[in-house]
């Protein structure tokens, strides 16, 4: 189902972090895969692992994270693996093939990995490449710099052995076409056109890993870029502390480097739930924020396998595979009036 169908059809009104096992859709386990690995944590608290979160409604991108993970894959494989899925599916009109694009026409991707160490790779204004996180990978991994962009980052691209295609598919091309017709230059900020998707995993040995991909807001100037391949605002992955990752109006998130924000919080102690609701509150906390326009969601998970989702408005969801559960958790959100 697209993301922006779920939206827009979604009946759901109990809303809050503990929901999601109500919600239709939900993946049932094999029952190899239910045979978790249980790991006593420490503070009464006992997390179950592996586990992994993604922003929106994903399920078949965590199932393939999970299956990576229960084989006995690493977080950053799962990831990585996990944000393919995505990134193939053509009816996803928010990331990698099928992106909506431009105002004039072109689908540019952004996107970043993370792994333990710290290690990060990110492209941005990336162009016909589809698996933009396996690009990020590719720098990470396979060149002396964090981030490349636009010409340089598809011929590092190619020169790996990624195939070019044209990421335009006919359906993003007729939406294109439809607002063209008004062409309002000014990026359409509603809580329905940005769909990035974020993924965070912890591995059997309890390992974190991250990553985002995204082909941005629809219809951006050219050349622009949001928060989703910027280390510490789009993703931040702190291996002793915890993950974040965002999604929205990437300006926002840029201005306030949430995703770093969100693990500095919860190294100062906040559960992964307080941490997104505090960098939450410093966008709509701002003097004269205009946040009614726009929507940015986190969701984070801490060292313990605690996870937080948080937005500043409704319908921002979480999906979490964890103890043989691939569910879609309905996240809390600030703007209830
Ligand atoms: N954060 C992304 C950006 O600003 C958009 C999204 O989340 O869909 O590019």
């Amino acid at each position: 189902m697209k993301r922006r169908h779920f939206i827009k059809n979604a009946s759901l009104t109990g809303v809050g972090i503990a929901v999601g096992s109500t919600l239709t859709n939900c993946v049932e386990a094999t029952s190899e895969e239910a045979k978790a690995e249980s790991v006593a944590m420490g503070d009464n608290s006992e997390a179950t692992l592996p586990l992994v979160i993604a922003t929106w409604h994903v399920e078949a991108a965590t199932a393939k994270a999970m299956e990576v993970l229960q084989a006995g894959g690493n977080a950053l494989d799962a990831v990585e693996q996990g944000c393919r899925v995505e990134e193939a599916n053509e009816k996803g009109q928010s990331v990698g093939k099928g992106g909506l694009p431009d105002r004039d026409g072109n689908v540019t991707l952004d996107a970043c990995i993370m792994d333990k160490h710290g290690n990060c790779g990110s492209v941005v204004y990336l162009q016909n490449i589809t698996h933009a996180v396996s690009v990020a990978r590719k720098v990470m991994e396979d060149t002396p710099h964090v981030m490349l962009a636009g010409e340089g980052a598809k011929q590092f691209a190619l020169s790996q052995g990624f195939e070019a295609e044209d990421l335009l598919t006919d359906a993003s091309k007729e939406a294109w076409e439809k607002w063209k017709v008004e062409a309002k230059y000014k990026p359409i900020i509603n809580i329905e056109n940005h769909d990035t998707i974020g993924m965070l995993a912890i591995d059997k040995n309890g390992d974190i890993s991250g990553a985002c991909t995204t082909s941005g807001l629809a219809y951006k100037m050219g050349g622009r870029v949001g928060d989703s391949p910027i280390i510490g605002s789009g993703l931040f992955v702190d291996n002793e502390i915890g993950a974040a990752v965002a999604t929205g109006l990437g300006e926002e998130v840029v201005k306030t480097v949430g995703s770093f924000l969100v693990v500095e919080l919860m190294r100062q102690g906040k559960s992964p739930q307080a941490a997104c609701e505090e960098a939450i509150g410093r966008i709509v906390n701002k003097p004269n924020s205009n946040y009614k326009d726009f929507q940015v969601g986190y969701i984070a998970v801490n060292k313990k396998g605690e996870t937080g989702s948080y937005s500043i408005h409704q319908w921002f969801s979480m999906t979490k595979y964890q103890d043989g559960k691939n569910e879609q958790i309905q996240s809390d959100y600030f703007n209830k009036s």
